[in-house]
Order: structure tokens, then C-alpha cells, then sequence
């Protein structure tokens, strides 16, 4: 879509250079797409273009991964093959992909849009936002006058299209810290439609190989996180949803109704639970909905949701 209000576009990345009707440009997936009238009570008028920020897409260290804010999707589904992430051994990484490929689109899509935009758009789908909680993600932001605040990724996003950004801040990058990558994972992600956008994604991570953090993201408005010492009991888990997602937190929108969205959080939350609590790689266990291996090799679940969920939202 033609920006046609735009009359400037601005290589920076400074926020004191920001001003009222300005926005950052990182890939321009969304901006383009939305036009210039949709962010804010008056037209953009000026694009802060992020594209000569030179900031290193992904850095290695014992600390963790820091991703820039301009990690493209692209950069960020090469991370697990490339030998410093794979001398790490770090089990996390296992989440990166399904978690890009949950960003349903064209090689295009992911060439250009970033890390950044992805937490800064603050859709429940934002497969990145998923990510960067489901790892306890810590969010660097910048603001006028060389100022700098960090905010975990779990409380970036407040809302559906909402953030804790103030006007003119900017994103910088998210810490993903070595003891979240350092620790086994499940992953859970369930569409209404082949390809479709996520309608329920939850990330369980095993802390220490005892302490359960479940991350539900998409099936809700924001992120809503809950950590266990122990991995919980059937009953106490759904008791814990219960008490973290009121009934008017699950999203809304043409990609799933409500009821669905909780239904199927209680479901996939109940695998991850299962999956966690015993040894990896135990047989029998249930895996529901997309780019998960099964841990029975035998087992073909993959694309499960396109034959089988879909009949539940039909109260089948
Ligand atoms: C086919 C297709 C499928 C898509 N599927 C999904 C999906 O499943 N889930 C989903 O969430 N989105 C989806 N999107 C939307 C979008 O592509 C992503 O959210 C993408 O990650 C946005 O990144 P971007 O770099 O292109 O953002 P931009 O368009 O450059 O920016 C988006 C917004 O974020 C702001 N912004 C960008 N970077 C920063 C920063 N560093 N600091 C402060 N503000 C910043 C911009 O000012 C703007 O308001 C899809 C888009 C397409 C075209």
C-alpha cells in the first residue's frame, strides 16, 4: 500500500530525533500493509528508517542470546544451525523454529520483517512475542536523551495491538537468558486453517529439570505466564488457567472464537504438562497441532489440528 501522507523518510536511530506523526520503520510488512492512517489519530508523516541501524542481528555469548530489535525472521531461523548456537547445546533452541514457522508467510515476509516489529505490532499471534516470553525474554528499550529501560517480553505486550512503548520509544533488543535456553521445552500451536495464523500457541519450559514455566500466548490477548516448582498435577494446572485467564483475556478475532482459544489452552497446556513431567523422549504421549516432533517417532502427528481440533471448534 502507497504511504502517499509520508513526507519524509528519516535514517536514524535516535529517539530525540522522533516527533508526532512519526513512526519507526523496521521491514515495513506491517506499515505497508496497514497504510499511513492507521497508526494513531492523525497520518504518519515521517518514517524513522531502522535499515542502516547496522546493529548485529544475533549475538552469541555464555549470557545468552541478544537479538537485535532488527533480526529479521529470516536471520532468526538460521540461528540454530550455525556452529556457535550448536556448540551451545542448548535445548531452547529447539523452540526458534517452530516458533518462525508459526509466522505464516512468504520467504519475501520473513527476508524483511524483524524481531522488533513483530513485538512492537503486539498482535496475540506475534509467533516472536511467543518466543521471546516463552524464554523470559528481557526487552532493552531506548528512549529521548540517551535514556534506556529494560522490560520482560512476558509484560512488553499489554493488550491486543497495545505495548508498554511510550510514544517515540524505540526497541533495541531482547536478552534471551542462558538458563531459559539452557532448559528443556515443549511447544504447542494449534491454527484453525492449513497455514492459517496461530490461534493458540503455548511454550512450557523445565527449569532446572523440575520447576514448570508454561508461557500461553495467542489463544490470549497478552501473554500470560505461570510458573510451578514442581510440575503440577492434572487438576492444580487447570486450576492455575482458571485463576491466570479471566474468560474475557482470551482473544477474539476471525482466526478463533473465545471458547475455542480456552479450550484448547487447557488441552495443549495439559500435553506440555504431560510432556515435561516425564523423562524426554517417553512414548505414548499425545502432541496436538503443528511443528512439533512427536516424541514417538512412529507417531504422525503433524499437521493434527487440520484433521482432528477443527472438529472440536464444530462441538464435535
Ligand atoms: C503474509 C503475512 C503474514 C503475517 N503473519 C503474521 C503473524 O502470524 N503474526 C504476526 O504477529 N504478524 C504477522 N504479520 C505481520 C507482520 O509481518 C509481522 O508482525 C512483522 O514481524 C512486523 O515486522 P516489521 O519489521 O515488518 O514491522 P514494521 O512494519 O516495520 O513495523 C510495525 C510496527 O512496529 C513499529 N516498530 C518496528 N520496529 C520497531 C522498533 N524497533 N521499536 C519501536 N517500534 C518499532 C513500527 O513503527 C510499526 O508501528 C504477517 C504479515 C504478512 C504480510
Amino acid at each position: 500500500m502507497d504511504m502517499n501522507t509520508i513526507e519524509a523518510v528519516v535514517p536514524t536511530t535516535d529517539p530525540e530525533q522522533w516527533r508526532d506523526g512519526d513512526a519507526w520503520l523496521a521491514g515495513g510488512t506491517v506499515l505497508f500493509s496497514y497504510g499511513s492512517l492507521a497508526f494513531g489519530p492523525r497520518p504518519l508523516t515521517r518514517l524513522l528508517d531502522l535499515g542502516s541501524a547496522g546493529w548485529t542481528p544475533v549475538t552469541i555469548t555464555a549470557e545468552g542470546i541478544d537479538l537485535a530489535a532488527t533480526c529479521t525472521v529470516a536471520e532468526l531461523y538460521s540461528l540454530p544451525g550455525t556452529p556457535d548456537a550448536i556448540s551451545r547445546n542448548w535445548p531452547a533452541l529447539d523452540l526458534v523454529r517452530p516458533c518462525c514457522d508459526s509466522f505464516v508467510a512468504s520467504f519475501k515476509v520473513w527476508n524483511m520483517s524483524t524481531v522488533g516489529g513483530n513485538l512492537c505490532t503486539s498482535l496475540p499471534a506475534g509467533p516472536m512475542i511467543s518466543l521471546c516470553a516463552g524464554l523470559d525474554g528481557t526487552a532493552t528499550i531506548l528512549g529521548p536523551g540517551g535514556t534506556s529501560r529494560t522490560v520482560p517480553v512476558a509484560q512488553f505486550v499489554t493488550g491486543d495491538a497495545a505495548n508498554c512503548l511510550a510514544p517515540g520509544e524505540l526497541l533495541r533488543s531482547i536478552h534471551l537468558p542462558a538458563s531459559a535456553l539452557s532448559a528443556r521445552v515443549a511447544f504447542r500451536r494449534l491454527s484453525l486453517s492449513n497455514l492459517g495464523r496461530s490461534g493458540v500457541l503455548l511454550i512450557g519450559r523445565l527449569d532446572g529439570g523440575t520447576s514448570l514455566v508454561l508461557t500461553v500466548t495467542a489463544a490470549t490477548k497478552r501473554p500470560v505466564q505461570l510458573r510451578f516448582d514442581a510440575v503440577p498435577g492434572t487438576d492444580a494446572l487447570a486450576d492455575a488457567l482458571d485463576e491466570a485467564i479471566p474468560a474475557d483475556l482470551y482473544h477474539n478475532d476471525i482466526h478463533g472464537l473465545p471458547a475455542w482459544r480456552r479450550d484448547m489452552t487447557y488441552r495443549l497446556a495439559e500435553e506440555i504438562r504431560a510432556e515435561l513431567a516425564v523423562p524426554e523422549g517417553a512414548p505414548g504421549l499425545r502432541v496436538s497441532g503443528d511443528f512439533w516432533p512427536p516424541p514417538d517417532p512412529g507417531q504422525d502427528v503433524r499437521g493434527h489440528h487440520a484433521r482432528g481440533l477443527n472438529a472440536q471448534q464444530e462441538g464435535a
